[in-house]
């Protein structure tokens, strides 16, 4: 594991629209391995791993996380915001958070909201200024991002506890993935993909997979439990037990010849597998697969405990695990796998 590069991903700060933090670290490492790198026109990065006559495979992740922009500023210096995503009601009070300006400064405060039953609104950020004057003169405008104040942090264990683990685990991976498969042959041409603005609905994984034209998908998300310490058979999404393979979600239900492909390599690899559904929500693999006249996609990633809130918390050997079996996937990826995949004859 690198660190210091999860880190580095879960400090950047990148809501929808604004990913330039976790973009420059993309594309920083791509250059360092000289890899051609495109971008769709929502700011999604398209890293080529490597060029290949054989089938294409897009494996994705998204860069943004939930967050907030600033709508107005009172007259007596509260800053006034809208949640981008969804971010959890619990998460919407009393809470750390930075803004970041137009030129670039990050300026602490703190959020708070007003609580009518289940709802928390009129969201509003205290940066300890006295008037409206003062928190121009921050640099804070109307528009400027704003997301949770979390320092990175190692715990014991293997584990890991920071901010915007959704879906920054997936970005590390894809780095992990240009680092390690940089040099080494493949049947596949893969493309490894950052994408935009998934928190706000799927929308960069859309543009994306127009771009890259794929024949195969592999979308890495995460996910958590809503009852953290519960360690029961229905909990499929436990730390410490190995990447989630999404059977399900609301925006698609995976290929069984697809998930069996899956299935079939973690075992030849001794990796556990933790066969998932979500309840609510999806991923970006439910834009990615409609795409053209539909690419086979499934999703895979290492679950995390507390989900689109201020911290969240993981094992790294979940993430090692899912590197292992990204790396088994693609080297097994040929062109009679897509063929298998999409002959609907047999
Ligand atoms: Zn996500």
């Amino acid at each position: 594991m690198d660190i210091a590069l999860l880190k580095a991903l879960s400090e950047a700060d990148a809501i929808a629209a604004a990913e330039q933090e976790v973009r420059a670290i993309l594309l920083q490492e791509a250059d360092a391995l000289q890899k051609t790198v495109q971008f769709d026109g929502l700011g999604s990065v398209l890293i080529r791993l490597n060029e290949s006559t054989g089938p294409k495979v897009m494996v994705c992740a998204h860069m943004d996380e939930v967050g907030f922009v600033v709508r107005s500023i009172s007259r007596e210096g509260a800053i006034d915001v809208l949640p981008i995503g969804n971010v959890r009601m619990a998460a919407r009070e009393l809470q750390p958070v930075r803004v970041t300006t137009r030129a670039g400064n990050k300026i602490r405060g703190l959020l708070d909201g007003e609580r009518q039953g289940g709802e928390v609104g009129k969201l509003r950020v205290d940066i300890g200024a006295r008037s409206d004057g003062e928190v121009a003169l921050a640099g804070i405008a109307p528009g400027d991002r704003v997301t949770f104040d979390t320092p990175f942090t190692s715990l014991p264990h293997r584990r890991v506890m920071g901010k915007a683990f959704d879906d920054r685990l997936g970005c590390y991976l894809l780095v992990s993935l240009l680092r390690s498969l940089a040099h080494t042959p493949l049947d596949a041409e893969i493309w490894l993909v950052a994408t935009s603005s998934e928190e706000v609905g799927l929308r960069g994984g859309q543009t994306a997979a127009r771009a890259v034209q794929p024949d195969l998908s592999i979308v890495l998300d995460t996910a958590c439990w809503a009852k953290n310490f519960d360690y029961g058979h229905d909990n499929h999404r436990q730390i410490g037990c190995g990447p989630m393979l999404v059977m399900y979600d609301k925006t698609l239900v995976a290929p069984p010849r697809l998930t069996s492909w899956v299935e079939e390599t973690a075992a030849a690899n001794a990796i556990p597998l933790q066969r998932d559904m979500f309840s609510n929500g999806g991923t970006d693999g439910g834009a990615i697969h409609l795409s053209g006249t539909g690419i086979p996609t499934v999703v895979l990633g290492p679950p995390t405990r507390y989900g689109h809130c201020a911290a969240s918390i993981a094992d790294t050997q979940d993430i090692a695990q899912t590197h292992q079996l990204l790396v088994a996937l693609l080297k097994n990826t040929h062109a009679n796998t897509v063929a298998h995949l999409t002959d609907f004859r047999c």
